[in-house]
């Protein structure tokens, strides 16, 4: 889009903890837009009413937990990637149009070829949990060279009607050790390690040996996870560069221009 919006905003629920407005509005200053990006929280009863009130603000911005794929039915379009995922983190109005779009998806590419190194390929991803996050990792995956992912949650079927949708790339297991056979790298996508105390999504000693770990939990000094991944041996990245990515590449939608990155990272450090 290119007119500036009326408004900017996080909707989610809850909100307070996010960190995005932080470096969001660092990313704003830096680039001298006169906006503020404002945390809503928005209760899942009244989401349909906040979005249809969407176009007459000219509004913009992301949509976070638990919103993302009920968000997808408010849109008037979608970009293929979103539709792909059939999850919104993204959404500005074109055309007096509600648009929802989906940066997870290079959010998280990004963040793994910062973490692990460019190029590096991952004939075997073991993918823990089946909500819209673990979507957007099967459409970066999917896009990656001879890649298969074999995919745990908790509840089965959810993890089943999430492979049928890839099933070009993913296999549904019954067990966290048949999700981990051979992995080269294992992907939690579970809120797991938000909290302290938080169990671990996987057991440390059952990683498979010199596989990456990637945590899309993040946590400030790092996850449980992450940290007990590297102190082992495994190169281990949590959440926050994704979540940088992600909020740049959402940036560059809202307003055609790339955000300064160092200032976004340099937001969440003060
Ligand atoms: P979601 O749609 O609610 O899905 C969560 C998944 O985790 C489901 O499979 C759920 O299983 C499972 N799960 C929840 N609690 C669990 C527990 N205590 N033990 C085992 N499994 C559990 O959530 P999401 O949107 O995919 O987000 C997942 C995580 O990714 C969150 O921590 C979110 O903050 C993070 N995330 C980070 C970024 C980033 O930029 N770093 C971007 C997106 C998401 P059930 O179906 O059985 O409940």
């Amino acid at each position: 889009m290119t007119a500036l919006p009326g408004r900017l905003l996080l909707i989610g629920h809850p909100v307070s903890h996010s960190r995005s407005p932080a470096f969001q509005n660092a990313a704003l200053r830096r680039a001298g837009l006169p906006l503020t990006y404002e945390a809503l929280d928005v209760l899942p009863a009244h989401l349909q009413r906040l979005a249809s009130s969407l176009r007459t603000s000219l509004a913009a911005g992301n949509v976070t937990l638990p919103h993302k794929e009920r968000f997808v039915t408010f849109c008037d379009r979608l970009t293929p990637i979103a539709d792909r995922v059939l999850a919104v983190n993204t959404f500005w109005i074109e055309d007096g149009a509600l648009v929802g779009d989906n940066t997870d998806v290079g959010g998280f590419e990004e963040a793994i070829e910062r973490a692990f190194g460019s190029g590096r390929r991952w004939p075997r991803v073991a993918l823990i949990g089946a909500g819209g996050s673990a979507g957007a990792v099967l459409a970066a995956a999917e896009r990656w060279f001879g890649t298969e992912v074999r995919l745990w949650s908790r509840t089965h079927a959810r993890a089943m009607s999430l492979a049928r949708r890839f099933d070009a790339i993913c296999t549904p297991v019954v067990s966290v050790r048949d999700a981990l056979e051979g992995a080269d790298l294992v992907v939690n996508a579970t809120p797991l390690g938000l909290e302290p105390g938080d169990a671990l999504p996987v057991f440390i000693q059952d990683l498979p040996p010199r596989s990456a770990v990637f945590d899309l939990a993040y946590r400030r000094g790092e996850t449980a996870w992450v940290l007990a991944a590297r102190g082992a041996g495994h190169p281990a990245a949590d959440g926050l560069g994704m979540l940088i990515a992600q909020g740049a590449l959402s940036f560059e939608r809202w307003f055609g221009q790339a955000p300064d990155r160092q200032a976004m990272w340099d937001a969440l450090d003060s």
